[in-house]
Order: structure tokens, then sequence, then C-alpha cells
């Protein structure tokens, strides 16, 4: 008789892991350094206390590899609930009759439905913990903004979301989720803020966009002294504390001997893939184990395939520091492709570094053809996927069909970043033959620093 097969590999909450592996320790060189707009000179961390806690500034500079989980932190993780399974995709191999095993590592199991608590839960608590009373942020299509919702009723903080306008009429579900949270959320631009004032004087339906939201939430936040602003992905100390996901999937991985040959993910702004990926590319640095790093992107808002790497701000106002990275440039308008965590017009450091150096690849696909490899998804394995993860769907579909062609077993290991449950209207357009796939708008390379 032979074995069952396991669908799921589990670790035990006990095995949680109790530090955050920072990437930086182990790059073979630093980091170009943030730049202060004015001066364009490096930047030093102190004016970023104003905006973040201080021990999230502290670990955004860090070149400590490991970096302690506080109690806290575990003890919400644990809450959540992580650890969280990983998948072998048995029905999809099947079907697409390929040797290669596909795992998947699913984040859509908590209350959210995505990666991003992993993140909002520790920015909370360090903001609670140093006396912040409310926190303010931005969110496309309300993922983070949820997360941070919750992570806000978990440690007893305000929060105030500013959602994409565009976002805010399309998924009203949305909203409601964040003020169930016992959240506030406004429509971006908004009245509330200068800069809102001043778009929605220009155009009273101005759809908004990401780096619009950032610019009003940072405004905000610097018109009250009680209130810290949260970003939810792009910086080094966000994708630090998504580690924990490529963390779990290490020890699930060595409990099932398996070693992978191929990582993917998608990146909006690199968190999820970044936390997914960057413990095994500290081997692939050192030489220990070759494996093909693959970014997914939409080819609608193609920021490191298209892209230019070099400073930018990281909002449309331009308040951030400069941070090098692959840019569309900040004025990039994002066409409304129904993966509302992909349409941002850079890319964090950290990824785009790792691309440009030629460790890690990325690709760009359309949305019809996504959609199409979803619903292969959903019909195989059940899951019905956010857009954002269906991106790197579409690639292990393509990868594992070569796989058969060339009768190669590969391992291929994928993060499945979130469920799309509330992204149905996507999948009805799709459905009903009616989605249509959008090419990039007029790319504008900022020409800031030389
Ligand atoms: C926000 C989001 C993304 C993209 O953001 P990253 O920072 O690149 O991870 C991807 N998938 C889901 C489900 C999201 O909510």
């Amino acid at each position: 008789m032979s074995a069952p097969k396991e669908r799921a590999t589990f670790l035990k909450q006990d095995d949680l892991p109790t530090s955050w592996y920072n990437i930086q320790a182990d790059l073979p060189e630093r980091l170009p350094p943030p730049l202060d707009p004015g001066t364009h000179k490096p930047m030093s961390p102190e004016p970023l206390f104003r905006l973040f806690a201080k021990e999230l500034v502290a670990q955004e500079v860090s070149q400590e590899r490991w970096i302690r989980i506080p109690e806290e932190v575990l003890e919400a993780y644990r809450w959540l609930p992580r650890p969280t399974p990983l998948f072998r995709a048995y029905r999809l191999e099947s079907m697409l009759k390929t040797p290669a095993k596909i795992y998947y590592k699913w984040e859509g199991v908590n209350p959210t439905g995505s990666h991003k608590p992993n993140t909002a839960l520790a920015q909370a608590y360090y903001n609670m913990k140093e006396g912040t009373k409310r926190l303010s942020t931005e969110t496309g299509a309300g993922q983070w903004g949820s997360a941070l919702s919750m992570s806000g009723a978990y440690f007893g903080l305000k929060v105030r979301v500013f959602m994409v306008a565009a976002s805010y009429a399309q998924k009203p579900g949305r909203r409601t989720m964040m003020e169930a949270w016992g959240a506030e959320c406004l429509s971006s631009p908004s009245s509330r803020t200068k800069f809102g004032r001043s778009l929605l004087a220009k155009d009273q339906n101005d759809p908004g966009s990401l780096g619009i939201a950032i610019s009003e939430a940072l405004e905000d936040v610097l018109a009250d002294d009680g209130a810290k602003y949260a970003l939810g992905s792009v910086l080094n100390h966000v994708l630090l504390h998504q580690t924990v996901i490529g963390l779990e999937v290490k020890k699930q991985l060595e409990l099932l001997d398996v070693r992978p040959d191929v990582m993917v993910g998608n990146i909006g702004g690199g968190s999820n893939y970044g936390g997914f990926c960057l413990p095994f590319m500290g081997e692939k640095l050192s030489k220990k184990q070759p494996i093909d790093f693959v970014a997914c992107e939409s080819a609608a808002v193609p920021h490191t395939t298209k892209g230019k790497y070099t400073y930018d701000f990281g909002d449309t106002a331009g308040m951030t520091p400069l941070l090098m990275m692959y840019t569309l440039g900040r004025d990039y308008k994002t066409p409304p492709i129904h993966a509302g965590g992909l349409r941002y017009h850079a890319m964090a450091p950290i990824i785009s570094y790792l691309i440009n150096k030629g460790h890690m690849r990325s690709v760009a696909y359309n949305q019809t053809e996504v959609f199409e490899a979803a619903v292969t998804f959903a019909r195989t394995e059940g899951i019905i996927p956010a857009p954002e993860s269906a991106h790197e769907i579409k690639f292990v579909i393509d990868e594992a069909i070569r796989c058969r062609e060339k009768r190669e077993p590969k391992v291929i290991v994928f993060n499945n970043s979130g469920h799309g449950l509330l992204d149905l209207t996507a999948y009805r357009a799709y459905l009903d033959g009616k989605l249509e796939d959008l090419p990039p708008t007029k790319i504008q390379y900022p020409a800031i620093v030389d």
C-alpha cells in the first residue's frame, strides 16, 4: 500500500519562527541609501521618526541578520492564525500532466484574506508600545487598509485609511470591512487634506491613485502629533516582517525533504514575494543553492520590466525620501486593472536591487491570460485566487507545461498571497467575456538624480 498523498503540510504553532530574517546582512554590498529630496544627499534616519515608530525606522536601516519577533507579535501571529499551510497542487499537476512538483504557501486563511496582517500587526504593535494614538495610511484595493484596521482593533489604535477613489466606488465591501473593524475610511483624493482639495478643485471625479493616497496620509500625519504613518509594502521593514512566510516555507520543505528549483510570486510593491523568497535568496547569494527566482507583474503596470532603476519618490506629491528603485515615474497613470495590489508606479528597493543585479528575474502578464490561469486553478485546487496571486499562477502553469515538454521534474514553489472572494466583479467580467487587456499608459522616467 502506498503512503497517502499529503495535500497540506502544517507546522505546530510552537514552530513559528521567533526572528525575522534581514536580507540586508547578506547582500554583497549595502543598498543605495535613501536621499533627502532637497539636498540629494544620503538621509539620516532621524526625520523619519516623525512619521514612523522608532523601532520600525531602526529595522529599516538595520544590518543585523536576525531580528527577534516580540512575544506580543508572536501571540498576534498565533491568533491570526499562523503558521499557514503549504499545499501540494496534485490536481493541477495531474491536469497539466507535468512531471513538475508544484507547492504553494497559502496566505489567504486569516480574516482579511491576504498576507498583509503579517506586517500590519507588527507595525501596530510597535506604535502602540511607543504611545502612538492613531495610524494613518493609504489603500488601493483595500487589502492593506483592512489589515491595518483589524490590527488597530487588536492593539487598541485608531486607524484612518485614505482609499483610492476608483476602488472606494468599485469595492464598497472593503470600506464596510474597515469600518466594521472600527477604522475610518475616506475616498482619496479627499477634502480632508490640502493636496486632496487641490486635486478635487481640478477634477471632482479624480479617480485617485496609490501615490496620491500616500501623499494624503503623510499630510494627515504631519498635522496631528498623536498620529503616525504606516506603509503596507515597499519599505525594508515591511519585507522584513513578511519573511515569516518564507521562514515557515523553509521548515515545511525541510519536513518534506524537498528543495525548490523555482520560486514564484507576484510583485505589487514587493512585500509578499520578498517575504516568501528572501530567506532562500540568502542561500543563493552564498552560493549554497541555485534557485530560479521569478517575480510576476502586470503588463499594464510594468514597473520592473519596463521601468528604470533610478531614484524616485514613493508618492505623487513628492513628499517621501528618494529611493533607488525600479519606477515608471510618480505621475504614471496606472490603468484600472482588477489586480489593485499591483497598481503602484515603483518597486521595493530590495527587490529592485536583486532584479537589477540579476539575482532574480521578472515577467509581465495581461489580465485575460491571468484570469484564465485563475479559473484553471480554481477548478483544480478549489481556491479562487486574488487577481494579484493569479499572475504567478499564470507563470506556474506555463512553467509546468515547459517541464512536461522537456521532461524536467522541477520543484516549483509559489506564494499564493490571498483569496479573490472580494474580487468577484473581476471574475464576473472574465466569465462574461468582457475583460479586456489594458496597455501601459505613457511612461515618464524621473530625472531627479543623475
Ligand atoms: C497587496 C497585495 C499584493 C501586492 O502587494 P505586495 O506588497 O507586492 O505583496 C499581492 N497580493 C495580494 C492578495 C495583496 O493583497
